[in-house]
């Protein structure tokens, strides 16, 4: 398959990198990511990968758009206020590149369907609000050997890592345990710089745009973290726990099972 003339115009300005090409192009034109959330991380990450010409994007999130999203999720506008999230998403991706298919999942990521989600693409972007969606999401990685950019973000601070399952430490690892339930506050209860969710999103698009391309060094076994107040980036060095519940010799996770014993149940939106 070689590139169309509309193709070779709208990616000209990466074709011309050596890194890129269009081998490279059409490595990205073949290749799916999941990203889970169509938030304020969501929002840059997928802006950026639709635009690069990812070829099958699959966006979920269970949410309504809200007024108080709009800060960071620049994904949404005032137009698609109480619409789903998702389908918002898929419609704002679509109109920026109708070159790639965008699929809408209007369903919280949970326990019954992880495995299946996440086996379905080829690279997966967690970002999700809560801890318990970020253990889910890394369990059902590392158990499917799918590869994740795993990012958080609060107040002006993120953090960010790559996960290669069985080959470099998971969340898991790093964070054996969640921690108690409003021990760390989410962005609801402590707040987030739209901007600060913006830089770690947009890293996440990168990220995931080197693993698709194969190129430079992944942040694998290094938690970068951001720092908003001082616009700094230091890096912690990390490495893979024998004895990790999950991606350990002995693993005790075998089958996902939600921390807090949450269900499926979500808030149906009524408007696509
Ligand atoms: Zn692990």
């Amino acid at each position: 398959m070689s590139l169309t003339k509309e193709q070779i115009a709208r990616y000209s300005r990466q074709l011309v990198l050596p890194q890129v090409g269009v081998a490279g192009q059409k490595k990205l034109l073949d290749a799916s990511v999941l990203v889970i959330g169509a938030g304020g991380l969501g929002s840059p990450a997928g802006l950026y990968l639709a635009a690069a010409g990812v070829g099958r994007l699959g966006i979920m999130d269970q949410d309504v758009v809200s007024t108080s999203n709009l800060h960071r999720q620049i994904l949404h506008s005032v137009s698609d206020l109480g619409k789903a999230k998702s389908y918002s998403a898929k419609t704002r991706l679509a109109s920026l590149n109708p070159d790639i298919e965008v699929q809408a999942i209007q369903e919280r990521f949970c326990a019954q369907n992880a495995k299946k989600q996440v086996a379905d693409y080829d690279l997966v972007l967690d970002g999700s609000d809560n801890f318990t969606t970020r253990y889910l999401v890394n369990d059902a990685c590392v158990i499917a050997g799918v590869t994740l950019v795993h990012a958080g973000v609060v107040h002006l601070q993120g953090q960010l890592m790559t996960i290669l399952p069985r080959q470099s430490a998971c969340f898991r690892c790093v964070f054996p345990e969640p921690p108690q339930a409003g021990q760390i506050p989410g962005c609801q209860q402590a707040g987030v710089l739209g901007s600060a969710a913006g830089v770690i999103g947009t890293l996440m698009a990168h990220e995931a745009l080197k693993v698709l391309l194969g190129l430079g060094e992944l942040l694998t076994n290094r938690l970068l973290i951001f720092d908003g107040q001082m616009s700094r980036f230091r890096e912690v060095p990390l490495r893979r726990d024998p004895h990790c519940a999950v991606c350990g010799h002995r693993p005790t996770i075998r089958e996902l099972v939600e921390e807090t014993g949450n269900h499926c149940e979500q808030n149906v939106a009524t408007t696509y």
